[in-house]
């Protein structure tokens, strides 16, 4: 019987669901349910020759983890709940206690809970999903990946905040970054192509956007910071700002901390302002403030690609751009690159730069001439492919330890 794997990644109020046979990597069935505790939620369900769309409140993230089983069942996408033998949950946050994906115990949901200080938004539909999973599919292996593990690997002086220091020690303020999947993903992609354990400048701009620079195959910094709202402008975050601007604005303007951290989160970057979020709306609007965000982006990418330049004193294998806008932003790119070239020597291939988006026929390559100091790459990310792999690789090495004698076993699990 081929093996089936279900990844979940839980937000705050959806859950997007994907079920791959393995090692083919095939996927079966995918699914997404959005506006969890709203009455207006809905879920859909999608299959290589059938799509379905509900509309039905869905409380909360284990009633949505009920459905999808039911559906997965009744539909015949799968014909018994044994046939999936390992569960991946996308998990927000890792703090300081992983480095890497982890099979989940109950020490593992202990800690994902203590972490909610962090991902408030996120760890509580991200725990109901895993012990809804633990109900329905009992004895089922599952493996948490976290968006911060990669990121574990700075050094002291990238991570600390120029802070008191019992913040630290007692409260955890410290730079996590984020996006790790994705920074994973594309690192290993790039090891292969260069045949080393590469010195990266990873440029992941989508609607959220973090830059990590990357040495020897481990992340040395990276531009998000305690929560994703650090480092780059993005589509509605501020990215840095002076810290001060907060207090200032709650006395100004009669708000709350609370409401001027979710304006950072939520109303800033290209929609603060240019009134649009989505970059390709920002391109058409034609305003004066769309052209001024469009430059504050440029810039800010080019700022943090400038510094990770220096701090790699220069020895750098490759730049590369992903995810949405990196993907895509033919223009943005074009701009970037030259406007570096003076400095660090990425000479554009306009050519080249121009055939290679998702919405063209090729998506990948190389867009620098040969000359160029530093060659740049366009890389298509794909976070939920090393979801699968983690959770893959960890469940096949429980089998083979559970496949050895007993007391090997005890020694393994002490
Ligand atoms: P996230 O996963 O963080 O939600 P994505 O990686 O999907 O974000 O990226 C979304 C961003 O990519 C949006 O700002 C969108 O405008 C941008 N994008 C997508 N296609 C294009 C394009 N053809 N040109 C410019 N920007 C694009």
């Amino acid at each position: 019987m081929k093996e089936k794997y279900l990844i979940i990644n839980a937000g705050s109020s959806s859950l997007k669901f994907s079920l791959y046979e393995m090692p083919s990597q095939d996927l079966i069935a995918s699914g997404t349910f959005e506006k969890i505790g709203s009455i207006d939620s809905f879920y859909t369900i999608k299959t290589k020759d059938n799509k379905i769309k509900e509309e039905l409140p869905v409380m909360n993230h284990a009633q949505a983890v009920n459905i999808m089983m039911g559906e997965l069942l009744e539909k015949g996408i799968i014909n018994d709940i044994s046939e999936i033998n390992g569960v991946g949950n996308r998990v927000l946050h890792g703090g300081e206690y992983y480095k890497d994906s982890v099979l989940i115990n109950e020490e593992v949901i202990d800690n994902i809970r203590e972490l909610s200080k962090f991902g408030p938004l996120h760890h509580p539909g991200q725990l109901s999903a895993i012990n809804a999973i633990k109900f329905s599919l009992p004895g089922v292996p599952q493996v948490a990946v976290f968006d911060t593990a990669f990121h574990q690997t700075m050094p002291k002086e990238n991570y600390m905040y120029p802070v008191p220091y019992e913040w630290y020690e007692e409260n955890g303020v410290r730079k996590y970054g984020f996006h790790g999947s994705s920074h994973k993903y594309i690192t290993e992609e790039m090891k292969n192509k260069l045949g080393k354990e590469p010195n990266l400048i990873i440029c992941h701009i989508g609607s959220g956007a973090s830059l990590s620079l990357i040495k020897d195959g481990k992340c040395q910094n990276t531009t998000m910071g305690l929560t994703p709202l650090d480092g780059l402008m993005m589509g509605t975050r501020s990215g840095v700002i002076d810290s001060s601007i907060i207090e200032y604005i709650c006395n100004e303007r009669d708000m709350s901390v609370e409401e001027v951290t979710n304006a950072l989160n939520k109303q800033s970057g290209l929609l603060g302002i240019s009134t649009k979020n989505d970059l390709r709306d920002v391109q058409e609007l034609n305003t004066e403030r769309s052209e001024l965000a469009l430059s504050m982006l440029k810039k800010s990418i080019i700022n943090y690609i400038a510094q990770y330049y220096f701090e790699a004193k220069g020895d750098i294998d490759a730049i590369v751009f992903t995810a949405g806008i990196g993907e895509n932003a033919i223009s943005l790119r074009e701009e970037i690159l030259n406007d570096l070239a003076p400095v660090i020597g990425t000479y554009i291939d306009k050519d080249k730069n121009n055939e290679i988006a998702g919405f063209k026929e090729i998506n990948e390559g190389l867009i620098t001439t040969q000359d160029s100091n530093i060659p740049v790459y366009v890389i298509p990310t794909d976070e939920e492919a090393m979801i699968l792999k983690d959770t893959y690789k960890l469940v096949n090495e429980r089998k083979q330890i559970y496949a050895k004698p007993k007391t090997y076993i005890k020694e393994k699990l002490a």
